[in-house]
């Protein structure tokens, strides 16, 4: 299957006469259809990642398949609940609590939460008996395998995201009136697209998580494996299928003996529906290499330069001349603005389009949108056949203060 079908090349064309800077296009139709498989299963209660992409259309679509959701600040709350949102069905993860964003959550309703410190645990204790409720809490474990060891991970890297199994010991989790002990959470691994390799990694899991909970003095009634479902950024590469994953989780669920898997998904679930076009700006040949400058770089999309993994790019005209190794680079004036390198027919010039796919999750909100003061790109939707523009772009004079 291409990256960009000849459906969504016929709409996003239709866009580019009317618009002149970058834009992202979300297909809601092809989402909804990818979301509702997902859920249509009773092995793993899904949450949605908010983080991957928070637009209002993308949180209904989640909604209606079936989807809770998954935030790490106020304002992806607020976002959600504004979206009519049940609050028992927030989750709240991430590793800065603070007590002013705790006491916001549970003003406005939220009572199951990923505890990823003893002062996360101690706070959210003290502001549950502020408001006389009891909260659901798991408790961020960060793995690493002794020295010598197989280690699944493939590195000892400190994250900030919860604690070692050492340091949950000391938890005295009968200091905690308000708190109910339901589960542990773990997620320490990115964009995998081997079921096996998941499944390995999670079943070397469970040992010493249910040793944790023992030793802890809970039962183990939820287990959170996080994200880190990949997607294909290349055409060699290919997709996971739900129904292996699903197989493995029915393992897993049933080696660790809990009531309850979840998993909260980000890149799996809205990935694929999205793509970012961008205006070329020229072409140049430099050093014997071929650049190509576009209108817009790391300040709409910044994922490429910090994870090295280019969105796959195709030219939005049909061409038929050769193709050819572009550099692809953005207007901000650093080197860490390049968007890859990509084979491209040799005849593209200034008034031409390139449409790069798989941008629907980590696009847009990722990005460092001020620097150097270009336009903000609109955001566009494809709901039940029709186009809609849900964002229009913003000039620099729009945003400045
Ligand atoms: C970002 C994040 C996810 C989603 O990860 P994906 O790999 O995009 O699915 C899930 N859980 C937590 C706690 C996260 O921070």
């Amino acid at each position: 299957m291409p990256f960009l079908s000849s459906a969504h090349r016929q709409v996003i064309e239709t866009i580019t006469q009317i618009e002149q800077t970058p834009f992202f296009i979300y297909d809601l139709d092809a989402l909804l259809a990818h979301l509702k498989p997902l859920t249509e299963q009773s092995v793993v209660k899904l949450w949605y990642a908010v983080k991957a992409n928070p637009l209002s259309k993308i949180l209904q679509t989640l909604d209606k398949a079936g989807f809770d959701f998954d935030v790490a600040s106020s304002g992806e709350l607020n976002q959600v609940l504004a979206q009519g949102v049940c609050p028992s069905r927030v989750l709240n993860t991430g590793p800065a609590k603070s007590k002013r964003q705790i006491q916001h959550f549970l003003s406005q309703g939220v009572r199951t939460f990923v505890a990823e410190s003893h002062n996360q645990v101690a706070w959210l204790n003290q502001a549950a008996m502020d408001h006389d409720v009891q909260l659901r809490v798991l408790l961020r474990v960060q793995l690493r395998w002794p020295e010598g060891e197989k280690n699944p991970l493939g590195g000892d890297s400190l994250t900030p995201f919860g604690l070692g199994t050492a340091q949950w010991q000391s938890l005295d989790i009968n200091t905690f009136s308000a708190l109910d002990f339901v589960g542990l959470h773990i997620f320490q691994w990115g964009n995998m697209l081997s079921t096996q390799k998941l499944a390995s990694l999670w079943s070397q899991m469970v040992p010493p998580l249910s040793q944790l909970a023992d030793s802890l003095g809970f039962k183990l009634r939820i287990l959170d494996l996080g994200g880190g479902l990949g997607i294909p950024y290349a055409k060699d590469e290919c997709a996971l299928a739900w129904p292996q994953l699903i197989d493995a989780l029915a393992t897993i669920k049933a080696s660790s003996g809990v009531e309850e898997l979840w998993m909260e998904l980000g890149r799996f679930a809205v990935g694929e529906c999205g793509h970012y076009i961008n205006p070329v700006v020229e072409q140049k040949q430099n050093y014997g290499e071929q650049q190509l400058i576009v209108a817009g770089g790391i300040n709409h999309i910044l994922r490429p330069a910090v994870t090295n993994q280019a969105f796959p790019c195709t030219l939005l005209r049909e061409s038929n001349a050769e193709q050819r190794n572009y550099l692809l680079h953005g207007p901000l004036c650093t080197a860490l603005d390049h968007l890859g390198t990509h084979t491209l027919p040799s005849d593209i010039n200034e008034y031409d389009w390139l449409v790069f796919s798989q941008c629907g999750a980590y696009g847009f909100t990722e990005s460092m949108p001020y620097f150097l003061c270009h336009e903000l790109p609109a955001e566009y939707v494809i709901e039940q056949g029709l186009v809609k523009c849900i964002r229009p772009s913003q000039m620099a004079s729009e945003y400045l203060r």
